[in-house]
């Protein structure tokens, strides 16, 4: 192996994922090996893993404070979105109420399903996002109609890290009778939540955000909110969602989001140090700028942008550096539009595409973060020594548009 680095591999992009948690991984052994038993079967080896599912789902419930019935297990974040959106039109539009508001800077898993919506004859409001990338609740509350069946705000933007005042907004959607979800795929397991008590009716969570396996996730919804099916096929999960059930990622999920759920004080107060500490180093970047508001965001999240550079080519030198890290989100990667969340916040294209997102964990250590300030600076400064952009703007041609 070449070894120019050192051989350092710093992994800050765990806004795309994470590494699971030994204890989710011990978790999920017993149930790949020796109790593989189906829980819809009657006899005792699938009534150990019934039994196992009823736990899991009991230990997940008490996390996010509402009672296990309320929960429906999904392939992950994205299904969990998608059923929760589709629920509530179905549910609106059997009374004529076809509006629905969200924000500019959802998820694709959001957006998307609001654009087929959409083609369907719904009306959807996307609330614009202040620079410091957030909504705010009298934005909402002036939205909404009386033929508005659904609001949908994420709780954490996935990008920049913002998070959003969701129990007032759940406030006022209480108030004018309308449903409320939230995206907190990006949330679950790094802020204190509590469905209950934010007036949430639906959330989405993910397990392969907080630690644990991918490929499952949770859909909560109040009781009373009829869901509607986007599989077909067995009486699963209360004939909301079919397919048998896959016990070993859930017993994952349950122990990953128990273990971040009781850490999360410890964890919160480790990343907040790491993440101000980053923020400061490359804040010193001259014509640099931090996106989204510097106390209202995630932990562990920082996203800049550098004028005069290109964020894939930062991407692959940061990568030579043995620095894992985004330009945003990974699901945009690959494509040559910038992202939808820097320019809902505002950037231009050009500075848009100088983007850079570092999420942390609390395997991360401060000499890490002091390798990844001195790296970023190196790197940045020797794309902006080869750009002719770069020449433009210092020679004083190109006027300069982050000051
Ligand atoms: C990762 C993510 C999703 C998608 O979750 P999957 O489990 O990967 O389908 C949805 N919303 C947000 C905010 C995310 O960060």
């Amino acid at each position: 192996m070449n070894c120019l680095n050192g051989c350092r591999n710093i992994y800050i992009d765990n806004a795309a994922t994470t590494k699971m948690s030994k204890s989710a991984i011990n978790a999920m052994l017993p149930y790949l090996d020796g109790i593989y038993g189906n829980p819809s079967s009657l006899h005792s080896e699938g009534q150990k893993a019934a039994e196992a599912l009823v736990g899991a789902r009991e230990r997940i419930a008490k996390c996010l404070g509402c009672t296990s019935r309320d929960l429906t297990f999904t392939s992950g974040g994205s299904e969990a979105d998608n059923q929760a959106i589709v629920s509530a039109a179905r549910i609106g539009e059997k009374k004529g109420k076809k509006h629905i508001v969200s924000t500019a800077f959802e998820h694709h898993a959001v957006l998307h399903t609001l654009e087929r919506l959409k083609k369907e004859g719904f009306e959807i409001t996307l609330l614009d996002v202040h620079e410091n990338g957030l909504v705010t609740p009298e934005q909402v509350a002036e939205a909404i109609r009386p033929d508005t069946c659904l609001v949908t705000v994420m709780y954490a933007n996935n990008e920049i890290g913002t998070i959003q005042p969701i129990a007032e907004i759940g406030a006022i959607c209480r108030e004018r009778g309308v449903l409320f979800h939230t995206d907190a795929v990006q949330a679950v397991g790094h802020l204190k939540i509590n469905v209950t008590e934010q007036n949430i009716d639906m959330l989405s969570l993910s397990a392969h955000k907080f630690h644990g396996p991918k490929g499952i996730g949770v859909l909560y919804a109040r009781k009373g909110i009829p869901l509607t099916n986007l599989i077909e096929g067995g009486a699963q999960e209360r004939g909301k969602r079919a397919g048998t059930e896959n016990i070993p990622a859930i017993m994952g999920m349950a122990t990953a989001l128990e273990e971040a759920c009781e850490n999360i004080d410890k964890n919160t107060k480790k990343l907040t140090a790491l993440r101000d500490r980053l923020i400061s180093g490359l804040s010193e970047i001259p014509h640099s700028i931090l996106n989204g508001d510097a106390k209202k965001r995630l932990p562990g999240n920082v996203n800049f942008c550098f004028e005069g550079i290109e964020g894939e080519s930062l991407l692959l030198l940061l990568d030579d550096k043995g620095i894992c890290a985004s330009s945003g989100s990974a699901c945009t990667s690959g494509s040559l539009d910038p992202s939808h969340v820097l320019l809902a916040i505002g950037r231009v294209h050009d500075i848009a595409h100088g983007s850079l997102r570092l999420s942390l964990s609390e395997e991360n250590t401060e000499e890490e973060i002091e390798y990844t300030i001195g790296a970023v600076k190196e790197v940045v400064e020797y794309l902006r020594s080869i750009s002719p952009i770069w020449r433009d703007l210092s020679s004083g041609k190109k006027k300069f548009i982050i000051k």
